[in-house]
């Protein structure tokens, strides 16, 4: 039968620090309240009857004695149990409702049965039935502004038994109500008394405890009387009192991690609710971010685009080729005239297994005479080859051919400049026109555009490009080379030709007498530079996102202040510390990783803008520095939201509830 009491308390006391000692709120209260009774605590307004039911409901600790619960001693237990505790078993109606202001009434009912782990559909129909009951039917999407007093304390106690609570604690229920309103929900508290519930209701009104089976009254944090007054009861306490009592733990909601979902989805509507209340101040925080994610998205961009295009430059003079020069490496003032490197070689070379094509180049300066015009001009010894490695584009005429290098052929090909300079004023096609080249007679059988890549553009040097047999023959009459230009099969590493090529020709010579020239080394350290310098100007950039991130910080304690009381409630009504602490951190969360996207907008639009203006390059955005983007937003989100948010969680119900 009814062994142990549902409530007892044996010499407790409550001490607040106050100045250099103590002050006593409760001094050496012992009571029990057993299961189905309708108890009153009555007392002035400072006697300590709110202390006692904070008690009671588990929101604060006693000083000294003990309270247990169904037997069980409570100073066991840790905040978690203590907040299943009050979710499953205690449900609290507070003098001034403490309603969310942001969530309709349904939404304010159900927030216990959230924590509680109730599946959506079940916790919106469980609310609307007990909103039903308690005459609100018709009010279930009402905010709590659009009710009046006695309405709003009807939907407290809607939320107080969402959860089927034992035990409904009232501090005050009446206290702001007028006369007819506080009947009513007297009313529904004894028709809970009449189905079974324990109801501790604390009061300073004398009428409103008379309707109590008991009425204990307190003064000064002492009981100075405990009074069966049943005469007015329903029923005597004994009729009640032999229920099974409280088991610390019920059986119901869903499997943990889908529990966890919906609570990790409801907050995050409660975030999302609670951004769009503060919307201007929501925005001026998110600037921060905005503004650092949309800089570091940006100069990493400009860095990867400008370093494209000058490696695109580079690749246009072929990646895969490695030039050759006469001459101890790049140093050697004498390359010009050192003449070890000979067609041999290359025709050599070109025999290797990695070797596509080995092309000698001489180069030699000429007079260049069409009529009357005459003038300097550079003449290129190639072979047919040149122009594929190039990729010179032909514009009229022809390239000449493998069997023009073999036949020393005084063909010549020029460039558009030079057919300008040479051909001024020259009517009709300078195809097949002859020039004399140091009194030798060439023609011109095709015209390449001009050479756009910056490096000899401006240069009024004519150019033509012959055989470089024929320069080799007809011309100079020696036959070293200027270069050989090797290019590389595709899939041969670099390195690996250029260290063949050198000890090829290094045994060929007996000694090293030649340098080589690797367009994939000067794009490495290209890359390199371009690198190192975006990562100089990201950092700075990154200087301005943890600025943004203290500025999340900042608004997030602002926001914990300002929702102290929310907090407390929902600490009220069940909420671990670890929900808190989740809500504010994907509050924070929310901020940096919305202010992230429009960061990355920002910095897509700013793209867009530098495109319109005809810019030598592009930005390049790669996937990998917007995803960067957004984890850092999040991990900013997270690291300057926990402190608020440990603080949120952190917090003492009771104190939190004591600011109304
Ligand atoms: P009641 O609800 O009966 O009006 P309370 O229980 O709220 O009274 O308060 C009882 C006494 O305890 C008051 O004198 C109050 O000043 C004091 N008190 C309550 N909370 C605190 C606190 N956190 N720190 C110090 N004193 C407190
Ligand atoms: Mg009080």
């Amino acid at each position: 039968m009814n062994t142990q009491p549902l409530i007892s308390l044996e010499h407790l006391y409550r001490h607040y620090p106050s100045g250099d000692g103590f002050t006593t709120v409760l001094e050496d209260i012992n009571l029990t309240i057993s299961k189905g009774e309708m108890v009153a605590i009555v007392g002035a307004s400072g006697s300590g009857k709110s202390t006692l039911m904070n008690i009671l409901g588990c929101l604060d600790r006693p000083s000294e004695g003990k309270y247990r619960i169904s037997g069980r001693e409570t100073s066991d237990l840790d905040s978690d149990e203590l907040a299943q505790l009050r979710r499953e078993h205690f449900g609290f109606i507070f003098q001034r409702y403490h309603l969310l202001n942001e969530l309709s009434a349904v939404g304010n009912v159900e927030i216990p049965a959230i924590y509680a782990g109730q599946n959506r559909e079940n916790r919106q129909e469980i609310a609307s039935g007990i909103l039903g009951r308690l005459g609100l039917s018709d009010k279930l999407n009402y905010r709590p502004g659009q009710l009046s007093g006695g309405q709003q304390q009807r939907v407290s106690i809607a939320r107080a038994l969402i959860n089927d609570a034992d035990i409904i604690l009232a501090d005050e229920p009446t206290g702001a109500l007028d006369k007819h309103s506080g009947e009513e929900v007297l009313k529904i508290l004894e028709e809970l008394h009449g189905d079974g519930k324990t109801i501790i209701i604390v009061t300073h009104d004398h009428n409103v405890a008379a309707r109590a089976e008991r009425i204990i009254e307190i003064s000064d944090g002492v009981i100075i009387s405990d009074k069966d007054n049943t005469a007015v009861g329903v029923s005597s306490v004994q009729d009640r009192a032999n229920g099974s009592g409280v088991q610390m733990i019920k059986q119901r909601g869903m499997a943990g991690w889908r529990s966890f979902a919906d609570r990790f989805n409801e907050a995050l509507l409660m975030a999302l609710r609670s951004l769009s209340t503060h919307g201007l101040r929501t925005f001026l925080t998110m600037l921060g971010i905005i503004i650092g994610i949309a800089s570091v998205v940006c100069v990493v961009a400009l860095g990867k685009g400008s370093s494209e295009h000058i490696l695109k430059q580079i690749s246009d003079l072929g990646t895969n080729t490695l030039e050759i020069y006469p001459g101890r490496g790049a140093g050697d003032l004498d390359s010009g005239r050192v003449t070890t490197l000979t067609t041999a070689d290359a025709h050599e070379l070109a025999k290797l297994p990695y070797i596509v094509a080995a092309t000698p180049a001489v180069l030699t300066m000429s007079t260049a005479r069409f009529g009357h015009m005459e003038a300097n001009a550079t003449l290129m010894g190639v072979s047919d080859q040149y122009f594929l490695t190039l990729g010179s584009k032909l514009l009229e005429g022809r390239f000449f051919d493998e069997q023009s290098v073999l036949d020393n052929a005084l063909d010549a090909v020029i460039d558009e400049s030079t057919r300008k300079t040479l051909f001024a004023g020259w009517q009709g096609s300078v195809i097949g026109q002859v020039v004399i080249l140091k009194n030798v007679p060439v023609r011109i059988i095709g015209i390449i555009e001009s050479d756009r890549r910056g490096f000899d553009a401006s240069e009024q040097r004519l150019s033509f490009y012959l055989p470089y047999t024929t320069i080799q023959t007809r011309i100079t009459g020696t036959y070293s080379l200027r270069s050989i230009t090797v290019r590389v099969q595709d899939d041969t590493p670099m390195e690996m030709a250029e260290t063949g090529v050198t000890a090829f020709l290094s045994q060929r010579h007996g000694e090293k007498d030649f340098g080589i020239y690797n367009a994939d080394q000067i794009r490495k350290t290209i890359t390199k530079t371009t690198q190192a310098l975006s990562l100089l100007v990201a950092s700075i950039a990154f200087i301005s996102l943890v600025v943004g991130g203290i500025g999340v910080m900042n608004i997030m304690l602002v926001s914990v202040t300002e929702r102290i009381n929310e907090i407390g409630v929902r600490m009220a009504v069940g909420a671990r510390r670890s929900d808190i602490l989740q809500q504010f951190l994907i509050e924070a969360v929310l901020v940096c990783l919305i202010g992230g996207m429009v960061g990355i907008a920002v910095a897509l639009g700013f793209g867009w803008l530098f495109r319109q203006f005809n810019t030598p390059f592009e930005l390049a955005y790669s996937p990998a520095s917007i995803i960067a983007a957004l984890v850092c937003s999040s991990v900013i989100g997270i690291s300057f939201g926990f402190l608020p948010a440990r603080k949120a969680s952190n917090l003492d119900p009771v104190a939190c509830l004591v600011r109304d």
